[in-house]
Protein backbone atom coordinates (compact mmCIF):
# COMPACT_ATOMS: atom_id res chain seq x y z
CA UNK A 1 0.00 0.00 0.00
CA UNK A 2 0.99 3.74 -0.74
CA UNK A 3 0.19 7.15 0.68
CA UNK A 4 0.20 9.73 -1.64
CA UNK A 5 0.41 13.81 -0.76
CA UNK A 6 -0.75 15.98 -3.92
CA UNK A 7 -1.27 19.42 -4.13
CA UNK A 8 -4.80 19.21 -2.74
CA UNK A 9 -5.24 15.57 -1.42
CA UNK A 10 -4.04 12.68 0.37
CA UNK A 11 -4.54 9.50 -2.25
CA UNK A 12 -4.40 6.26 -0.42
CA UNK A 13 -3.90 2.76 -2.90
CA UNK A 14 -3.25 -0.75 -2.20
CA UNK A 15 -0.83 -0.77 -4.77
CA UNK A 16 2.79 -0.98 -3.60
CA UNK A 17 3.86 1.06 -6.28
CA UNK A 18 3.85 5.01 -6.83
CA UNK A 19 1.42 6.65 -8.95
CA UNK A 20 2.62 7.32 -12.90
CA UNK A 21 0.26 10.06 -13.76
CA UNK A 22 -0.96 13.41 -12.15
CA UNK A 23 -3.33 16.00 -12.92
CA UNK A 24 -2.99 19.02 -14.41
CA UNK A 25 -6.62 20.26 -14.46
CA UNK A 26 -8.09 22.00 -11.35
CA UNK A 27 -7.57 19.15 -8.77
CA UNK A 28 -4.53 18.05 -9.19
CA UNK A 29 -4.56 14.33 -7.54
CA UNK A 30 -2.47 11.41 -9.18
CA UNK A 31 -3.41 8.51 -10.71
CA UNK A 32 -2.19 4.81 -11.14
CA UNK A 33 -1.98 4.30 -14.98
CA UNK A 34 -0.20 0.84 -16.75
CA UNK A 35 1.71 2.18 -19.70
CA UNK A 36 2.30 -0.26 -22.15
CA UNK A 37 6.01 -0.77 -21.89
CA UNK A 38 6.62 -1.60 -25.76
CA UNK A 39 4.65 1.36 -27.33
CA UNK A 40 5.36 3.86 -24.80
CA UNK A 41 5.03 6.79 -27.61
CA UNK A 42 1.96 5.93 -28.23
CA UNK A 43 0.74 6.49 -25.09
CA UNK A 44 -3.07 7.99 -24.99
CA UNK A 45 -3.27 9.40 -21.74
CA UNK A 46 -7.09 9.21 -20.14
CA UNK A 47 -9.04 12.20 -18.25
CA UNK A 48 -8.57 12.82 -14.92
CA UNK A 49 -12.01 11.04 -12.98
CA UNK A 50 -12.17 13.35 -10.58
CA UNK A 51 -12.08 17.15 -12.48
CA UNK A 52 -12.25 16.03 -16.03
CA UNK A 53 -8.40 18.01 -16.80
CA UNK A 54 -5.31 16.29 -18.69
CA UNK A 55 -3.08 13.97 -17.27
CA UNK A 56 0.94 14.38 -17.39
CA UNK A 57 3.20 11.94 -16.44
CA UNK A 58 4.29 12.63 -12.62
CA UNK A 59 7.40 13.18 -11.42
CA UNK A 60 7.79 12.51 -7.43
CA UNK A 61 8.78 15.30 -4.71
CA UNK A 62 7.36 17.87 -7.58
CA UNK A 63 4.22 16.63 -8.04
CA UNK A 64 3.64 14.62 -5.27
CA UNK A 65 5.56 13.06 -2.24
CA UNK A 66 5.35 9.39 -0.70
CA UNK A 67 3.90 9.57 2.51
CA UNK A 68 4.06 5.84 3.49
CA UNK A 69 4.97 3.20 1.21
CA UNK A 70 4.43 -0.82 2.62
CA UNK A 71 5.28 -4.07 0.52
CA UNK A 72 1.51 -5.42 1.42
CA UNK A 73 -0.93 -7.52 -0.16
CA UNK A 74 -2.20 -6.05 -3.14
CA UNK A 75 -5.59 -7.77 -3.13
CA UNK A 76 -6.99 -5.89 -0.27
CA UNK A 77 -7.45 -2.57 0.58
CA UNK A 78 -8.87 0.57 -1.56
CA UNK A 79 -8.16 0.60 -5.17
CA UNK A 80 -7.77 4.11 -4.32
CA UNK A 81 -9.56 6.61 -2.30
CA UNK A 82 -8.62 10.72 -2.55
CA UNK A 83 -9.41 12.27 -0.13
CA UNK A 84 -9.03 16.52 -0.01
CA UNK A 85 -7.05 18.14 1.90
CA UNK A 86 -8.97 20.21 4.95
CA UNK A 87 -7.70 23.61 3.87
CA UNK A 88 -8.85 22.69 0.66
CA UNK A 89 -12.60 21.69 0.91
CA UNK A 90 -13.39 24.85 0.37
CA UNK A 91 -11.92 25.51 -3.09
CA UNK A 92 -12.77 21.74 -4.23
CA UNK A 93 -16.85 22.56 -3.18
CA UNK A 94 -16.54 26.05 -5.84
CA UNK A 95 -14.66 24.23 -8.26
CA UNK A 96 -14.33 20.49 -9.72
CA UNK A 97 -17.11 19.46 -7.51
CA UNK A 98 -19.49 22.32 -8.06
ZN1 LIG B 1 -8.24 16.31 -11.85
Amino acid sequence: MIIIESAHHIVESKLNKKPSLVCKGICKSVHWHDTDANQPQVLVLPKCEICGGNLKLATENIDYKVLELAITNEEFGFNKISRIKPEFIKFAEKTWLK
